[in-house]
């Protein structure tokens, strides 16, 4: 089977926002045991506080992923500085965790071989591990969610990696995919796979 001796990690961005998204993937999360990781932004974190403790408050790995969304690898190092500073103290003002690791928005700058200096440089400084994905769902993509078309997709990524045993999945925080969490959960347990803590 496709995950035969394989694991994923379950991973979300964008949020804490929209709430009832969330609300529904956490629940999601829970009655299937799983432990996922949710990159969030800071202005977010800073106008839905409550949402961001529900995250860690049921045992969830809280991460930065910048204040506003802005591509890191075109801003300045002072820009860059800023979004992850703003951000790193934000989450931990509001939950009590510090974040140990970066999602560039977008991916940019975050790739190995396409790795941003500014980037590398601040989250150095800031203890901030450098991590983007290995599955990208698209769930964000017209038709939204992770219906049959998006499920095709995530199959053949899967296969183009072959040797790779343990994948970070990307999804975001969004109706869509709340809707349809619960059955993508069942579909990876199905192909093999195991769904890892992160
Ligand atoms: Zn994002």
């Amino acid at each position: 089977m496709l995950g035969d001796g394989k694991s994923v990690v379950l991973s979300f961005d964008d949020g804490p926002a929209p709430v009832s998204a969330l609300e529904s993937i956490l629940e999601t999360l829970q009655e299937n045991g799983i432990k996922a990781e949710f990159y969030v932004l800071g202005s977010e974190v800073e106008q839905y506080p409550d949402a961001a403790r529900m995250i860690v408050g049921q045992g969830h790995a809280i991460e930065n992923h910048s204040w506003s969304h802005e591509d890191l690898s075109s801003a300045v190092k002072q820009d860059v500085r800023w979004e992850l500073e703003q951000t790193q103290n934000i989450i931990i003002a509001t939950t009590g965790v510090t974040p140990t690791r970066i999602r560039p928005p977008y991916g940019a700058g975050g790739f190995r071989g396409n790795l941003d200096p500014e980037l590398i440089e601040v989250a150095r400084d800031l203890s901030l591990t450098i991590l983007t994905w290995d599955i990208d769902t698209e769930d964000w993509k017209a038709p939204k969610g992770l219906g049959p078309e998006k499920l095709r997709n995530i199959e053949t990524q899967f296969t183009q990696q072959p040797r790779k045993v343990s994948f970070n999945i990307l999804m975001h925080v969004q109706p869509a995919t709340a809707r349809d969490l619960s059955s993508f959960i069942s579909q990876l347990r199905e192909w093999g796979f195991v769904i890892a803590e992160p």
